[in-house]
């Protein structure tokens, strides 16, 4: 690790920054050996899931059977309802295959930052609203009416676990990603929606639910039918792969069908040209290891979860997705600021130059800093990113968001730090995946991925194919044949493709 660093030499770091560092080092890092211990844990906790009992991981079935054909045709919507923008989107056309032609539109609705802390009444409301708008704007109002065959069809990207006994139907089992909006766990989110729905008498049929991870996996597979999962790595993180349905013996132990249904899916493997029907399966592995068991959790993580709205809870994902990054990097930022270890130059250098403005000028940057997810994971990246002279561009988001100046030895602190974090998170991200992969006899594959962690972080994808490496024991740098590929539109495009597939099997009597 220390020689394969891709920092330079620490060597001018004051003493006590730098046994910072080291301690700093020896927490954060998840050696090969940890990596596998996690890893089998992790396939343990993938296997309780599909029990009747279930376990921790909820493992949620999707009701997605099969792949698209590529010629699923038509008009849908879909609304993807993420962690910080509510997008809905128009599909038009026909089919996404090679020989189709579809078109897409959308638009993008910033969530009002109270709004994950509101009621289901302020949620739906501003959902209903944003669709009337979009439907409105695209004179789509008059060309549809509420009876039940003129309605256009929706499918709804949730990204949040949800137990799902049909796939038009979901009950959200906890909000996740920092949400926490009153009178929504426990209940039917579909049940929600559709009475807005209806109350604004808005000419739309909610026709599925789909979390984003089956969304990116079945508008990939289509593409390229090397997919075996789709993940994301964002704001949260999960994965979602296809799960052969055998009857005896159960691979799915708590699916309990009755003859009849088992015949139907029969059929509709067959229609669908598999020889065993497939189920999407949700994993939600973000809530991996709750009772922590193997996680190597540091301090920081657990002042992460104290302060989040669900301790406890989403133990994987507060230590690898995107939301949590910024903030762990902060805490240890704050952590050595009380210790008077950093940003001490700082204060100095302000208050010699400008006096009691300079003193206030310090306290409001590190009044900034004390502020719980100030620093998003943009933020880290761009410091990791930066190769401009003197780290020009981490300087100036420093000055910026944080109205603070650092040292050179700070900013060098600060860009190791960046680099910790985001290699832990890449790496047990790496676990996830392994353990599905061991679970299913998968030796080769893509892995369709989306989120701003998988997109914007530069290093992430060779981080995390590092780590996969080192658990499957593929040897030293060796591209393995398990990659990492970005993920189709799968919020968008897949949903609105699954709402058609649902529809289509609908019409063969499968439900
Ligand atoms: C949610 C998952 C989702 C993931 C990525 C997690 O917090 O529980 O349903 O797939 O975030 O968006
Ligand atoms: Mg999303």
């Amino acid at each position: 690790w220390r020689q394969r660093s891709e920092l330079s030499s620490m060597a001018d770091l004051p003493p006590d920054l730098d046994s910072a560092m080291s301690a700093l080092d020896q927490q954060f890092w998840v050696s090969t050996a940890k990596l596998k211990d996690i890893v089998a844990r992790f396939r343990e906790e993938l296997k309780e899931g599909l029990e009747k009992e279930g376990g921790n991981i909820p493992m949620n079935l999707s009701w997605v059977l099969g792949l698209s054909s590529g010629r699923e045709k038509g008009r849908f919507l879909a609304i993807d309802l993420g962690g910080t923008n509510l997008r809905v989107c128009l599909k038009d056309g026909s089919g996404h295959g090679p020989n189709g032609k579809h078109t897409l539109t959308q638009t993008k609705y910033t969530l009002p930052a109270t709004l994950k802390t509101s009621s289901a009444d302020h949620l739906w409301t501003f959902i209903t609203d944003a669709l009337a708008t979009f439907l409105s704007d695209h004179n789509l109002s008059d060309k549809y009416t509420t009876a039940p065959s003129h309605r256009l069809p929706l499918g709804f990207t949730f990204s949040y676990p949800a137990t799902q006994h049909r796939i038009d139907h979901g009950i959200l089992q906890r909000w996740t990603k920092g949400f926490d909006i009153a009178g929504v766990e426990g209940e039917d989110v579909t049940a929600q929606f559709r009475s807005h729905l209806a109350a604004k008498n808005l000419p739309v049929d909610l026709v599925c639910l789909v979390n984003d991870t089956v969304g990116a996996m079945i508008a990939s597979a289509y593409n390229d039918p090397q997919t075996i999962a789709g993940a994301i790595f964002g704001t949260g993180c999960n994965a979602a792969y296809m799960q052969s349905l055998v009857r005896e013996p159960a691979s799915v132990p708590k699916l309990e069908l009755r003859e009849d249904e088992w015949e139907a899916l029969d059929r509709e493997g067959k229609q669908t040209g598999q020889e065993t029907v497939k189920m999407a399966i949700n994993c939600e592995y973000g809530a991996f290891d709750n009772a922590l068991r193997v996680l190597p959790r540091t301090e920081f993580d657990d002042a992460v979860d104290r302060e989040s709205p669900r301790p406890g809870e989403q133990a994987f994902e507060k230590m690898s997705a995107g939301l949590y990054l910024g903030e762990i990097f902060r805490l240890v930022l704050v952590g050595l600021v009380r210790r008077e270890l950093l940003f001490t130059q700082n204060s100095k250098s302000m208050s010699k130059d400008g006096g009691e403005l300079g003193k206030e000028a310090e306290e409001r940057g590190l009044e900034k800093l004390k502020k719980p997810y100030t620093i998003d994971t943009g933020f880290l990246s761009a410091i990791e990113d930066d190769e401009s002279p003197q780290f020009r561009q981490t300087r100036d988001l420093f000055n910026k968001i944080l109205h603070l100046s650092p040292s050179d030895p700070e900013i060098e602190f600060c860009r190791r730090l960046a680099e910790l974090i985001a290699v832990r998170g890449a790496r047990l991200c790496a676990c996830g995946i392994a353990a599905i992969c061991l679970n299913e006899g998968i030796q080769q594959g893509h892995v369709a991925a989306d989120g701003s962690v998988a997109n914007k972080h530069p290093k992430f994808k060779r981080r995390w194919a590092e780590a996969l490496g080192e658990i499957l024991d593929w040897g030293d740098g060796n591209d393995g044949p398990i990659r990492l590929t970005s993920a189709e539109d799968g919020s968008g495009v897949g949903v609105a493709v699954i709402a058609a597939m649902t529809l289509e099997r609908a019409q063969r009597g499968v439900r």
